[in-house]
């Protein structure tokens, strides 16, 4: 058992740590503070391979394996979350829905210009009517000539306003339940597509959430992704590899906000001394830092998994649940160890206590998350 990055993912984890902190690390601020989505930011991203780490070489991704992507999400998320959701959005929901359950044609067409960052992707299952209980989707798709016409509306579409390539999900036959629900890919710009409201967020401001709206929006039969039917199901796949990138956003903020900590209290002097001499700022560190290496090892354990074909369900569930959870308590305290100077936007700590809050609730809430890692448990 190998408990240590190769010399070439510590190399990668380094080339995204420096990029993240030269290029991202100025901004993060002020995109956050005026909402502003960095679009040149995700083309040096793709130029760098970062927006298709895990897809092969053939179709212009990196050719890597989750280990890589998650160390890389880490490290984005380190200096600012909403630039790793919107990666992770891209990519292990997107891309990957596409790779995953399209055929050759549509690998070609789709997967080589997301993977190298010449498109930007979202994915879209959420409706206001069907959140944790995304099986109620209501977005409907019917037979019309050699196509198909989509009716409804999706919410919390992380890049929708942004993205050039929607997957979406919608009931192809409602008497079938969660298998008469389907997946198509969708273009920016197709009549009755279009993206509606933006939402107005507590954190992760620089990421974009949107409405998805479907007006009679008419989609050729090549744009239906994978078998009829079969877009819940895969949509639930997709949802494993998802939950590992949401579990290594959290190790990454809760990082962040952990190493910003540290280096504050041994500034910071009270009672005439630097308050990390104080037993009680001690404790605070050392179980930030232990929990934080327990969530990254439950995230690399998943990785590992997913990379060698091995069952994930469960334990994308618990990296996400522990690693989602450790962030925001790490996160709260991170602000303590501030007193009241991590209340100000001036300090980076606030902005991880905002954004951190994300990683209980996208992609499955943390009740749902134990939902799933009950059933595993009960089933066995
Ligand atoms: C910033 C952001 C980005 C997002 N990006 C995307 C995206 O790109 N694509 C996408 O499709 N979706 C996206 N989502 C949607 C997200 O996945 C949903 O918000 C989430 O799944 C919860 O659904 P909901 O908000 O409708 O909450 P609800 O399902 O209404 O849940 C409300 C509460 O009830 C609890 N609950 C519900 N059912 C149960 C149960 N059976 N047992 C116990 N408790 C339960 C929940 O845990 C929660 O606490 C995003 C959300 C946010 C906030």
């Amino acid at each position: 058992m190998e408990l240590e990055l190769t010399a070439e993912q510590r190399q990668l984890r380094d080339m995204v740590r420096e990029f993240a902190e030269k290029e991202m690390a100025p901004h993060t601020r002020e995109w956050d503070q005026d909402s502003i989505f960095p679009s040149e930011l995700i083309m040096k991203l793709g130029g760098l391979g970062l927006m298709g780490i895990i897809f092969p070489e053939e179709y212009g991704g990196a050719g890597l394996g989750y280990v890589e992507y998650a160390t890389a999400i880490e490290e984005l998320a380190r200096v600012d979350g909403a630039v790793a959701l919107i990666v992770a959005a891209h990519t292990s929901l997107c891309t990957n829905h596409i790779f995953q359950s399209g055929n050759e044609a549509r690998h070609k067409k789709y997967v080589g210009p997301l993977a190298s960052g010449r498109m930007l992707g979202c994915w879209s299952l959420t409706e206001p009517e069907a959140g944790s209980d995304a099986g109620g989707t209501r977005t409907r798709a019917e037979r019309q000539g050699d196509g198909w016409l989509l009716n409804g509306a999706k919410t919390f579409t992380t890049n929708g306003t942004h993205a050039d390539v929607c997957v979406a999900m919608a009931v192809t036959n409602p008497a079938l339940g969660h298998h008469g629900i389907s997946a198509f890919i969708i273009e920016k710009g197709t009549p009755g597509f279009r993206a509606g409201r933006q939402e107005h967020k507590m954190g992760m401001c620089a990421s974009d959430t949107s409405e998805m709206i479907f007006e009679d929006c008419w989609i050729p039969e090549e744009n239906l992704l994978g078998e009829e039917g079969q877009g819940f199901v895969d949509s639930l796949k997709v949802l494993d590899g998802g939950r590992i990138s949401i579990a290594s956003l959290a190790v990454g903020m809760a990082q962040g906000a952990f190493e910003a900590a540290l280096s504050y209290s041994q500034e910071r002097h009270q009672f005439g001394r630097p308050i990390s001499d104080f037993q009680g700022i001690q404790w605070k560190l050392a179980d930030m830092a232990t929990e934080i290496e327990a969530a990254r090892l439950l995230t690399l354990q998943a990785c590992h998994r997913k990379d060698h074909g091995q069952p994930v369900t469960k334990e994308a569930s618990m990296a996400k649940l522990f690693a989602g959870e450790t962030a925001v308590r790490v996160a709260g305290e991170a602000v303590q160890i501030h007193g009241g100077y991590g209340f100000l936007k001036d300090y980076p700590v606030e902005k991880f206590y905002r954004d951190v809050k994300l990683c209980t609730i996208g992609e499955g809430t943390s009740e749902i998350q134990r939902l799933i890692i009950a059933r595993h448990l009960l089933e066995q």
